[in-house]
Parts: C-alpha cells; structure tokens; sequence
C-alpha cells in the first residue's frame, strides 16, 4: 500500500452553540487504505463525515485533500473533486426509480443523460441491485436502501467514499454481502473511510481504526491494537 496521504484533517474543531462535537481532530487517510472511524454514539463520527464532505465548515482546522484545501469549499465542489459520501439515515427519493436515484450521483461527473444513465446502470450491476433499476426506492428493503446509497455515492466516481454506519441494521449475511462490496470498492481504486458501530464487522475489514471518543481522537492504529487499547475499552463499557 502506498503511504501517500489522500485526505489530511488536521487539529479541526466544530462546535454547535456550547457543544462540542470535534475537538482539535487530526486524522490522515492514506490514498488506498479502507480506514474504520469508530467510537461510541454521539462521539463526532459523523460530524466529521460532515465536515470532510463539506455540509459545514471546520471552527478551526485544516482539511486537505490531495494537498488541496478545501475546508471552505462547498459540498458540491467537494464532490466533482471527487470525495462521495452516505448519509447514516438513507436520503432515497422514494417516489423516484432506483435508477434515477442513482442518476442524481451520476450526474456530478456525467452532464449528459445517456453517459449518465450508463454510468448509473454500471453503478446498480456493481452493487448488486440492477434488478431493481425499474423499482420506485420506496419499495427497497432496508439493506437495498444501503446499497442505493453506496450507489448513488459511488456513481459520482469518486476517489474517497465515506460510508455512514451503511451496516447497521443488517443481519449477518446482509453483512457479509455489505463487507465484500466495500473490498470491491477498494479494490477499484477508491479509498475508504467507514464509521461502524458494530466492531466485530469493521475490524476484520480495515487496514487501519481511528477511535473517536466525546468529540476527540482517542486512538488509533492497526485493527488488533485498537481493540486492545484499554482507553478504547473503557470508552466502549462506558456506553
Ligand atoms: P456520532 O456520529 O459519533 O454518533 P455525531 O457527530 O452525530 O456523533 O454527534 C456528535 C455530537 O454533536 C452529538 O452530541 C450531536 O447531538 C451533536 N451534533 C451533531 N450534529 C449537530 C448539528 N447539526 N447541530 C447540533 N448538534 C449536532
Ligand atoms: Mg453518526
């Protein structure tokens, strides 16, 4: 694996009236690596999902990526630069076909219907769900609806995918299947930054875990010695 650096958050704060949600954060993404962010509820993950994807701006602290800042570019800049993200509720037009929910995605990089329409069908086979092309995303189950949303993020081709909590709510085999679409995502070229809660999913698939814990980093490092650091434990009994 290369070491070179694709996103680098550095010392970012983000604080909503007195709360704190991120303090002083520094987290690296190695170009790549399929990286876990984990931390129990309300610990900042996806406030910091937010804040690389660009829904709001950092207090304070740099986000560059690909040696470019970006912490006040919008969210669509962000996008065509090519950082796609999940949203932790699944944000499906639900009157709109599966299809065209992806088309939204496509067009970001595709302004043409029929590139658009291509790139999108391409996106469904890849996730597993052309079958459902034709289907208002009303009608998806709960683990398609999480596919839908990897779709819809990957179908803007991106370079780094942010995925929110996509396997909560999955039964062990809904799981598996969701873990073996993100080692085929790597395997693309796309790097891959995960927020988990369930740990005995996100371990086994990440090259490297970041904990967060009351808006702070508490850890990080490989898999193995994440699990075992005792301020990790602690904050996870905590809960
Ligand atoms: P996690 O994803 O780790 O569960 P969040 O990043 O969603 O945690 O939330 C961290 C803290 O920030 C929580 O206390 C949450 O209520 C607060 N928070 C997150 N987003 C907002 C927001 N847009 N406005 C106000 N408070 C927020
Ligand atoms: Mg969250």
């Amino acid at each position: 694996m290369s070491t070179d650096i694709l996103l680098d958050v550095q010392n970012v704060t983000r604080r909503f009236g007195g709360l704190v949600a991120n303090s002083d954060v520094s987290v690296e993404v190695r170009r790549g690596e399929i990286l876990g962010l984990i931390g129990p509820n309300g610990a900042g993950k996806s406030t910091l999902f937010n804040l690389i994807a660009g829904a709001f701006p950092p207090n304070e602290g740099s986000i560059r990526f690909e040696g470019q800042d970006i912490a006040r570019l919008s969210g669509p800049a962000r996008c065509r630069l090519g950082i796609a993200r999940t949203f932790q509720v699944p944000r499906s037009f639900d009157s709109m076909s599966v299809l065209d929910n992806v088309m939204v995605g496509a067009f970001a990089k595709e302004p043409g219907s029929a590139a658009a329409r291509r790139v999108a069908y391409e996106t469904l086979a890849f996730c597993g769900l052309q079958q459902r092309a034709p289907a208002p995303a009303g009608e998806l189950t709960p683990p398609e609806k999480r596919r839908l949303e990897v779709a819809r993020a990957l179908a803007t081709k991106p370079k780094l995918l942010l995925l929110d909590e996509v396997m909560t709510g999955l039964t062990p085999s809904e799981a598996r299947l969701g873990v073996e679409l993100v080692r085929k995502v790597r395997d693309q070229g796309v790097t891959v930054v995960m927020v988990e809660h369930v740990m005995e999913i996100v371990m086994p698939l990440v090259d490297r875990a970041v904990v967060l814990n009351l808006g702070k980093v508490l850890a990080e490092g490989k898999p193995r010695d994440v699990v075992r650091d005792d301020a990790v434990i602690t904050a996870y009994l905590g809960e």
